[in-house]
């Protein structure tokens, strides 16, 4: 499907898979901001409709604007086809109601986006489906969790907000050996730091509300498949949840796309000397970045991933209370959830993105009641360093 762009290197993709080729040459891909598609006759209509030729007829089913974003993803990903949708919740709830029935049970990291599970666990459970919630960064407890009756292994690694790094090859020759599909949520590490279909991943699907877009300014998701065979069987679900992407939203999903690579460098750069830094400071008890030797996964890390990406996490010697006064007093990096964007945003797991998970399960998954998420942006380090620097004062 993406055999257009094949031979080129990542940064060439970005731009060249994202450009237009549409009418009076245009440079970018236009908007086909329209709900239906003009048959050109009853037969032409009727042969759509029999499955006999391919091409547009309603946008719910497929429009050239999400088409041509599509594509561009899933030939980052190396992938046979995408499948975008209009949120990255939607590409979770697509790819697990495609491919898990009742009497299914599904192994999962712990520390998975808390969505992602509440969609397992109070959702699909009524439907009879099982899922297992285990620390994915040791693979013997993903050996442990199998089941006959283990369909999928549904893995995101790095994780939020604990950074914790699961074995994606290790994971792929257990779920292969047990016939499981094996998806993997690589919204934090995106195409340019990550491939899982390299890896030995099924489906990788993306939120692509964070670094993708970029900008934080669209809500979306996409699913893209290994092969042909996946494919058609996750497209019909998007399809009939109607959970489609929206034409304007893929064009800005493109527009954004296009830096990816160049935001990342620097947004990861900018994260890697504010962790150094904060790592050194006396009132910082410890520090959560992949880039860091005293991270416990760093080797892997360095192993499957071609850089460490800008988010990471750390807790202050002074808890909780210290945590809050921190985040009320930074002046540059701005209190709200996501991730991903130009901006930084810094927030509380605890209280916030996490709070629907009881204590217990936060504990398990790495997230103590004082960890604070920063999610770096691509503003001037020196900044983002005085703004720390100035808040920890008074913290
Ligand atoms: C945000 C996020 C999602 C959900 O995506 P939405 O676009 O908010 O629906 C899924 N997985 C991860 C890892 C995320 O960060």
């Amino acid at each position: 499907m993406n055999e257009k762009h094949e031979q080129y290197r990542f940064n060439t993709k970005l731009i060249h898979s994202t450009a237009g080729g549409g009418a009076y040459g245009a440079v970018n891909v236009p908007i086909y901001q329209t709900s239906t598609f003009a048959f050109r006759s009853a037969e032409h209509g009727a042969k759509f409709f029999a499955g006999e030729i391919e091409g547009y007829m309603y946008t719910r089913i497929g429009n050239p604007t999400v088409k041509a974003l599509e594509d561009s993803i899933a030939g980052l990903e190396n992938g046979f086809g995408g499948i975008a949708t209009s949120s990255g919740l939607g590409a979770v709830t697509t790819v697990c109601m495609a491919l898990l029935e009742q009497r299914t049970h599904v192994v999962s990291t712990a520390s998975v986006y808390g969505p992602s599970r509440g969609l397992l666990e109070d959702q699909l459970a009524r439907f009879g489906v099982e899922a297992t919630f285990v620390d994915t960064s040791d693979v013997g407890n993903v050996e442990k969790a199998l089941r006959a009756n283990t369909r999928m292994v549904y893995i995101e690694t790095p994780s939020n907000p604990a950074m914790q790094v699961t074995d994606l090859r290790a994971v792929a020759a257990l779920a292969k050996a047990r016939g499981s599909v094996f998806v993997v949520d690589n919204t934090f590490a995106t195409p340019y730091l990550q491939r899982p279909l390299d890896l030995g991943a099924d489906v990788v699907l993306h939120s692509v509300t964070k670094f993708i877009n970029g900008h934080a300014d669209v809500v979306g998701g996409m699913i893209v498949t290994r092969d042909e065979a996946l494919y058609r069987r996750v497209r019909p679900l998007m399809v009939n949840l109607g959970c489609c992407m929206d034409p304007h939203q893929a064009f800005l999903v493109l527009r954004g796309l296009k830096t990816l690579a160049v935001r990342l460098d620097r947004a990861q750069q900018n994260a890697m000397t504010i962790a150094c830094w904060l790592e050194r400071h006396p009132k910082v008890a410890w520090v959560h970045h992949l880039g860091l030797e005293s991270h416990p996964q760093h080797e892997l890390a360095k192993k499957q991933m071609s850089g460490f990406g800008s988010v990471f996490s750390f807790e202050l010697k002074g808890g909780v209370e210290a945590g809050r006064r921190l985040m009320d007093n930074v002046r540059l990096a701005t209190l709200a959830v996501s991730l991903g964007g130009v901006e930084t945003l810094i927030e509380h797991p605890a209280s916030m993105t996490h709070a629907g998970m009881s204590r217990e399960s936060r504990i398990a998954a790495g997230i103590t009641d004082g960890l604070v998420r920063y999610s770096t942006g691509i503003e001037d380090v020196e900044d983002l360093v005085a703004d720390l620097e100035q808040a920890l004062a008074v913290a």
